[in-house]
């Protein structure tokens, strides 16, 4: 029996990872649960889950992640914490050497070569929760030989169709309104502006060790294949499932091997009918290319983007800026950053806070 912490439990991948560890209770069990804010629910989970431990950080501080994430009990840390508030509990549960399943992408992305070197000190693992990030590590699994190029794929979010005049003024109603996937609030706005793409695309970066050459993006509407990767012959692999986030959580608890599921809805190919893939309209969604270019320049570049993202998206999701003004307050503060080496945690931490600043200046 394996124990799992879930950091973020009352969130859209926290409920997720508890109606799969529901179905796997003959090999799983919750010994930690935290959340940042929903006491009423994160007590609902404690009665229904009793674990061992349960902190939520309104009432005790971040402190309370770090002892979730360090568990004497946990085997696996699903981190589905939103935003760099998630890196500190990677790295605490990479070097105690655990299992990461991670949902919080932005802590590698903001801190990939410290997540890296925590995993590699501490004998921790890092296995994704992200959909593209599993689809890739299940089209590798088994295999000796590196892909050549990897192809995330990208719903394209509500606005895919709209015209450029129609995108920038689009209401925070709107940008919720996601075609495909049900999440939270900050990474559905993330999939309107496309900046969610280009955070997959520094992930998948640090994860699979590929040059940003070696990753691209294709807009697919029906988020039916999550991945396409290919190898040095040309042959390319593909994940497919239905847009549910059960199937990569259930991956990434039981990577390599896999369990059966009857709870996880089966794909049936004659009801999807066709699947169709288009280019993503980058003078449309500049949030996307200023993520992919900050991940380009590298060192505390892509620590920057995310600061200035999680600003400017709060600002939108407040209905305090129109859409247009996250890609615009995100080109500024990046272009006025010189990124240095992000090899400490202070550094990452002073990249973050002056990042946030500016972006407030910006906006303000
Ligand atoms: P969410 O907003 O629904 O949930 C976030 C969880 O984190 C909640 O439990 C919340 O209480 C907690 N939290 C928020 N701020 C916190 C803080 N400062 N300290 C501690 N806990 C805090 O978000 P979500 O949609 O579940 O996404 C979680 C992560 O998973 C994000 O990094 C997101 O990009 C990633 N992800 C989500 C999906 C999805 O389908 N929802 C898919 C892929 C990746
Ligand atoms: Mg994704």
């Amino acid at each position: 029996m394996r124990g799992v912490a879930v950091l973020g439990s009352t969130g859209s991948i926290g409920v997720a990872t508890l109606e799969v560890l529901k179905r796997q209770s003959d090999e799983f069990r919750v010994v930690a649960l935290t959340a940042g804010s929903n006491a009423d629910l994160l007590e609902a989970q404690r009665a229904a889950w009793n674990p061992e431990f349960v902190g939520l950080v309104d009432g005790k501080g971040p402190g309370c992640l770090i002892d979730a994430a360090t568990h004497p009990d946990a085997d696996i840390v699903v981190n589905a914490i939103v935003g760099f508030a998630g890196l500190d509990a990677t790295l605490a549960a990479l070097r105690a050497g655990k299992r990461v399943a991670l949902a919080n992408k932005e802590s590698l992305v903001v801190g990939g070569e410290l997540v890296l070197h925590a995993a590699r000190e501490g004998g921790g693992e890092l296995v994704p929760v992200d959909s593209e990030h599993s689809a890739v590590l299940q089209c590798l699994a088994g295999k000796s030989e590196s892909p050549t190029r990897l192809i995330l794929t990208a719903s394209g979010g509500p606005f895919r169709e709209w015209e450029p005049e129609r995108v920038a003024r689009a209401t925070r109603a709107e940008a919720l309104q996601h075609p495909t996937w049900s999440m939270g609030d900050k990474i559905t706005v993330d999939s309107a502006t496309l900046a969610n793409k280009a955070l997959e695309v520094i992930e998948a970066h640090f994860l699979f060790g590929l040059d940003f050459d070696q990753v691209e993006v294709v807009v697919h509407p029906q988020s039916i294949v999550h991945a396409l990767v290919e190898f040095a012959d040309g042959s390319i692999l593909a994940q497919l499932g239905v847009p549910s986030m059960e199937l990569p959580i259930l991956y990434a608890l039981t990577h390599p091997q896999r369990l059966a599921d009857p709870g996880i809805k089966r794909l049936d190919p004659i009801a999807i009918g066709a699947l169709t893939f288009e280019p993503v309209r980058t003078d449309v969604f500049r949030a996307f290319a200023c993520g992919v270019a900050s991940g380009r320049r590298g060192g505390t570049g892509p620590a920057v983007f995310n600061a200035t993202n999680e600003v400017a998206v709060g600002a939108f999701l407040q209905e305090r800026i129109p859409f247009a003004r996250i890609a615009d307050t995100l080109e500024q503060v990046c272009e006025e950053h010189v990124p240095v080496a992000a090899s400490t945690i202070e550094t990452l931490y002073e990249a973050d806070a002056w990042a946030r600043t500016r972006a407030l200046e910006v906006l303000a």
